[in-house]
């Protein structure tokens, strides 16, 4: 028998190896395999199994890796998807598919040893106080291990191998598991009555898993949509309703996996998900997956999966590809969240793939979120997919009155724009008296954004990146936000023959504001959350901890406290400078400042208390704004889309975003001309096709590369993707200036 092994080192190729005749039986697609390749040993995962390989003289696969092939099928057939969409090797598809710590050639269990009772036979030989002890405390727990057994004992590892010797006690070693959340208590949570909507939707969930269940045959007429947007206001029970569906999933005996923005994955979530499973007929592990386990946790969270005693798992993005079979449904929280793309190869979408997942495999879809992606949306509007809707919150609490403040006249009134207008000024002091809890939101860090000076003009400019400086206060330092290059603040102009004492900071962040804030209230207890303050991995939960418990009045901070987050006492909400994200130079700037807006405004009013979100802007006007005011999704959406179909941006179509960067800008302006003219023949098959540039990147040099973009728009993605990979693999380009291929970019900086 031939495998045929795509290898971690040589990218876009298989080779063949015979497979020993000891192998036979343990290989399969998928397995893990170390091969000989020149005069090296390498890793690599078989793809395909065959009779005969045209090949000849090939040389043996050496070993197999794992009993258990890491790669099932159809996670490799996801790959393949992966590598074929998104323009990259399915080496490095299969990179992501599968975690490093799993991956790895050495076993990654990691063991401990145990002390063990044994059944006396015949007479209890002699024993020493010390080892009465010892077999006294054994005979009360059984088992445990070693170390604590010493601990509790007071005594040395000898004395314990006495007993051994004597056979009364057995010591052998025991596979660990590690356990990421084995600290937590966790309490066990019954289904709730759902209300009217939430039945509704669940219902059509239910009847969809029910049909994708159902034999080929029987499904006539034929399935409806598989794949569900639920469209749910903050605070509308939609996790109640993902765990209704996921019990279903259980009672059909099949899985479920739930993707949750990594910074919305909070012990909180893994709780809730966790106590509706532990306990009852339908008991299963959950497993949790993202970036903070340890490699070791990692590996045993993703094996218990494999081996099919955990049956959901909760993660982010890359909980994408967890080896949950047979899968009955996938939920994908806030689906509109950019999270969810990664922004190295495999450049892929963990919602996109998601749905294509879902297709292969017969399981049910739901993209839920408070304010749906344009692409989810749009896919609702041509018949793609299903619409459920909860447009009420679950507990019958009002949605927060927002109220829109104009910057440009509170800078009439005083001199300068102040950073709080009078009324979230009034605002605050008002909730303060009333005990109550306010947040306020400025996606920026830092203190000022720029360091100018008045005389000269200078600027204080990132060496490496075309961006200004933002200064730090609390450690005097002027930091680049891109690749986080430190300089000391000056305390005089550095232009040349200026030496100004006078120089200005311009702009604001989170620090400024919370600065401005102490001065303002000075008894009030400030906090700031951004990721300056988070410097600890438990900093962020000791944060909202002390929010939740009372323990701080005003919360200030940028994105991270914009999401999913429940605090019953918050009544007012201040966004800071809600235009900010409207002068991104990318065409989603309005959709991610509406999104922004209703997310933020939704941590108001969760309590009995009615909320109010108060939001300052110089563009009050802007549609984005008023649609957010008015928590008018359609309405967005009808005006938006309206500009997308203009201008054909995605959802009308799709977007190739190609980017050539180098360290030598005319090398790089160069291979950019260059990659144009190749594109213009090589694609001219396909009609639809819009070209611009190659333009410089809106942030022309970052991290010292300058960086020149084309962009491609097609409705024929796929196409589009193949005729790239051969144009892309023909090109030859100098050594410092290097390709990349992002398909339905969302970063397009
Ligand atoms: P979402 O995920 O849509 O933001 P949640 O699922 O977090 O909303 O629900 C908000 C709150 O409403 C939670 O405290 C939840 O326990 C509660 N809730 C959800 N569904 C119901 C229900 N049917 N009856 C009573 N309370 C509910
Ligand atoms: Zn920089």
């Amino acid at each position: 028998m031939i495998a045929r092994v795509t290898l971690e080192i040589a990218l876009g190729k298989e080779f063949d190896y015979l497979i020993p005749t000891e192998f036979e039986r343990q290989i399969e697609v998928g397995s893990r395999v170390k091969v000989p390749f020149g005069p090296r040993q390498v890793m690599g995962c078989v793809t395909t199994l065959a009779e005969s390989s045209p090949h000849t003289n090939l040389r043996s696969i050496l070993k197999v890796v794992g009993a258990q092939s890491l790669v099932t099928p159809k996670v490799l057939a996801l790959a393949r998807w992966i590598a074929d969409y998104y323009c990259c090797p399915v080496e490095i598809a299969l990179k992501s598919v599968l975690p490093e710590s799993v991956r790895r050639e050495k076993e990654g269990w990691q063991k401990q040893l145990y002390a063990r009772l044994l059944p006396v036979v015949g007479e209890k030989p002699k024993l020493t106080k010390r080892q009465i002890e010892v077999l006294t405390l054994l005979e009360e727990w059984r088992e445990m291990p070693l170390q604590q057994l010493l601990a509790l004992a007071e005594t040395t590892a000898d004395t314990v191998r006495r007993l051994e010797d004597k056979g009364l006690v057995s010591i052998t070693p025991q596979t660990l598991e590690r356990d990421p959340y084995a600290h937590e208590h966790i309490l066990p949570t019954q289904a709730l009555a759902l209300n009217a909507d939430q039945t509704k939707a669940l219902s059509a969930i239910m009847a969809a898993m029910d049909v994708a269940s159902a034999p080929a045959e029987a499904r006539h007429p034929p399935p409806p949509a598989k794949t569900f947007l639920l469209y749910g206001v903050t605070g509308s029970g939609k996790t109640e309703v993902y765990l209704q569906a996921i019990t279903h999933a259980l009672q059909q005996g099949k899985g479920a996996i739930v993707l949750v923005p990594e910074i919305s994955l909070t012990p909180q979530t893994v709780e809730r998900f966790k106590g509706r499973f532990s306990s009852g007929p339908l008991r299963t592990l959950v497993a949790v997956l993202h970036s903070h386990l340890s490699a070791g946790e990692r590996h045993d969270e993703w094996h218990k999966i494999r081996q099919g005693r955990a049956r959901i798992v909760i993660g982010a993005r890359s909980a994408i590809f967890a080896p949950v079979d047979p899968l009955g449904l996938i939920v994908v929280d806030e689906e509109h969240e950019h999270s969810y793309k990664q922004e190295e190869a495999p450049r892929y979408h963990a919602r996109d793939v998601a749905v294509v997942r879902g297709q292969r495999e017969g399981a049910v879809v739901v993209l839920g979120s408070a304010t749906p992606s344009l692409e989810s949306y749009y896919n609702v509007q041509r018949g793609k997919y299903g619409l459920l809707e909860l447009p009420i919150r679950a507990d019958d609490k009002q949605m927060p009155v927002v109220r829109i403040v104009d910057m440009r006249m509170e800078g009439k009134q005083e001199k300068g724009v102040p950073i709080f207008s009078q009324r979230l000024r009034d605002a605050m002091a008002d909730r303060l008296d009333k005990k109550e809890q306010v947040m306020l939101f400025l996606n920026r860090r830092g203190y000022a954004t720029s360091l100018q000076c008045p005389k000269c003009g200078y600027v204080a400019q990132c060496p490496n990146c075309s961006l200004a400086l933002t200064y730090h206060r609390h450690n005097q330092k002027l930091c680049c936000h891109i690749c986080g290059h430190e300089a000391p603040a000056p305390t005089r102009c550095p232009g040349e023959k200026c030496g100004n004492p006078a120089i200005r900071f311009a702009g604001m962040g989170t620090e400024k504001v919370e600065a401005t804030l102490a001065k303002l209230f000075p008894h009030a207890n400030i906090r700031r959350m951004d990721s300056d303050t988070l410097k600890r991995k438990d900093d962020y939960r000791r944060h909202l901890g002390d929010f939740r418990t009372g323990k701080i009045d005003i919360l200030v901070g940028t994105q991270m406290i914009a999401k999913g987050l429940h605090f019953p006492n918050v009544t007012l909400v201040g966004i800071i400078y809600a235009d900010l994200s409207l002068h991104m130079p990318d065409f989603r700037a309005s959709e991610r400042t509406f999104q922004l807006l209703t997310q933020v405004a939704g941590r108001a009013g969760r309590g009995d208390v009615e909320g109010e979100v108060v939001v300052q802007a110089f563009t009050p006007f802007h549609p984005a704004i008023q649609y957010a005011r008015r928590h008018d999704f359609a309405g967005f959406y009808e005006q938006e889309i309206g500009f997308r179909e203009q201008l054909k941006y995605p959802p009308v179509s799709r977007i190739a975003l190609l980017t050539m960067k180098g360290r030598n800008e005319d090398k790089v302006r160069f291979s950019a001309d260059h990659l144009k003219r190749e594109l213009e023949t090589g694609l001219a098959g396909i009609k639809d096709l819009i070209m611009a540039g190659p333009a410089p990147a809106p942030l022309l040099r970052a991290e010292t590369y300058y960086r020149y973009q084309i962009m491609l728009r097609t409705r024929q993605m796929s196409r589009l993707s193949q005729s790239l990979a051969r144009i892309a693999q023909a090109q030859k380009w100098p050594d410092d200036v290097s390709l990349t291929i992002d398909i339905d970019p969302v970063n397009l900086m």
